[in-house]
């Protein structure tokens, strides 16, 4: 008898886990609610800026082996690209100063001792400081655990830690900012550099992973949404998509590759976060001057992080739960303002599009973190995974990917 996985959800951790099965010849499925894969990671042609654009602007770090793996198999390595060396242009728009952070390839850090290389204001003694997060507590927060001011603190490490948790860290869990330290800084700058996906999320993570399932016989049912899941006391029996049901066999089995919330629905009594954080991203429709670097760190504005594409500029702001509520066109003008004021560009509004996801990921507060659940669950042919998952990261495509690998590793 032919053993079938049927996983449900081709977000980055449904996809990552189709990919690692196929790969190994089992046979496999995949059901997805939506009429596109990708979830909260794709790239959606914008009617009002007449262009393809991804939902948000994603940064990887050359640390992030699993999304490398990933992208390795499904052939899109050299969809992302970043500079040779872990360089990052800031500008704090309150003083207008602007610096470049320039870490050193290998793990001893004496970039910290450079003053040309650190960020201004700050001494070698500050970084040192932060090192307290690698053993951080499960139940404290970084401002339990560091100290939250100063200038390290404003320009750089508050801007990292609410980028990579979209968390406030003064209600994020040390120990989520701890292993994010250990896997990136602690090794150097080689881990370090930032990678985005230059032709759009959808072409480099998305779309050559459909490829590849297509070439491996996968069927990627879109449209096709998950309402229940009948259950033993230690199996999952029935996948239930409402105009059909699949009764699963013997050796079939499910991995659940969907939000939290849709989970715990299915799932009744699984503990998974429950607490959400937005992401606001701004896309303004224009070549960008020359001069501007790839990715800027803004301190003191409403935007935090501008990327640079070839026909736009891009704002992303994290744990912006502040801006879901506001009026669309003046927050517009509000991002752009910092945007011309860092790209030395006219004050007048280009074509723009506000994307907000209210969801974007779980907060990363302790208490969230604490609720995630493992891969394995009480029915042994049923597996868990997404970023809210316990993968030890923060919701990140790191953590999706990873957490989709591990799914298929248990599941055989
Ligand atoms: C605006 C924004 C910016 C971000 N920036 C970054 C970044 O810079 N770097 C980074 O690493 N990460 C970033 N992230 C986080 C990253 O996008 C996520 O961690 C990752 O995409 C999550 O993937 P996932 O597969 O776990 O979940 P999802 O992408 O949510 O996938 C779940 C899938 O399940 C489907 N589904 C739901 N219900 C059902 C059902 N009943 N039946 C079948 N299918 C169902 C959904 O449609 C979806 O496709 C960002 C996220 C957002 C929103």
């Amino acid at each position: 008898m032919t053993r079938t996985v049927h996983v449900i959800g081709a977000g980055l951790a449904g996809l990552a886990a189709a990919v690692r099965l196929a790969a190994r010849g089992t046979q496999v499925v995949v059901h997805e609610a939506a009429g596109q894969a990708g979830g909260r990671c794709r790239s959606y042609h914008d009617p009002a800026l007449d262009m393809v654009i991804d939902n948000g602007n994603h940064l990887l770090l050359s640390a992030n082996h699993a999304a490398l793996s990933y992208l390795s198999a499904i052939g899109a390595a050299d969809g992302l690209v970043g500079p040779p060396e872990a360089d990052f242009a800031f500008m704090d728009l309150a003083t207008r100063e602007r610096w470049r952070l320039r870490i050193n390839a290998g793990p001893l850090p004496w970039w910290i001792f450079d003053r040309t290389r650190r960020v201004p204001g700050t001494t070698a003694r500050d970084y040192l400081a932060f090192a307290s997060l690698l053993f951080a507590r499960e139940h404290k927060t970084i401002c339990e655990t560091v100290r939250c001011e100063g200038a390290l603190y404003e320009r750089l490490a508050r801007p990292l830690w609410i980028a990579a948790l979209n968390t406030d860290p003064r209600e994020a869990s040390a120990a989520l900012a701890g292993t994010l330290i250990r896997e990136t800084l602690a090794k150097g700058g080689k881990a370090c550099r930032p990678l985005i996906a230059r032709d759009g999320l959808g072409a480099v993570l998305v779309a050559p992973a459909l490829k590849f399932l297509g070439a491996r016989g996968v069927e990627v049912r879109f449209g096709h949404r998950l309402r229940a899941l009948a259950r033993t006391e230690r199996l999952a029996t029935t996948l239930d998509f409402g105009e059909d049901k699949i009764a699963l066999g013997e050796a079939d089995g499910v991995i659940l590759a969907v939000p939290p919330v849709v989970a715990a629905d299915l799932l009744p009594g699984l503990s998974t976060p429950s607490e959400f954080r937005a992401i606001v991203n701004a896309h303004f429709r224009l070549p960008p001057p020359a001069s501007l670097a790839p990715i800027t760190g803004v301190v003191n504005g409403t935007v935090e992080w501008l990327f640079s594409f070839p026909d736009r500029l891009s704002v992303t702001i994290s744990a912006a739960d502040r801006l879901l509520d506001a009026p669309r066109e003046a927050l517009a003008q509000q991002i752009w303002d910092d945007v011309a004021t860092i790209a030395q560009l006219p004050r007048a509004l280009p074509p723009w599009q506000i994307v907000r996801e209210r969801r974007a990921t779980f907060a990363a507060t302790p208490a969230e973190n604490a609720k995630r659940p493992g891969t394995e669950t009480a029915w042994r042919n049923l597996f868990l995974a997404g970023d809210w998952t316990r993968t030890g990261l923060p919701a990140t495509i790191e953590g999706a990917i990873r957490s989709g690998q591990r799914a298929a590793d248990l599941i055989g």
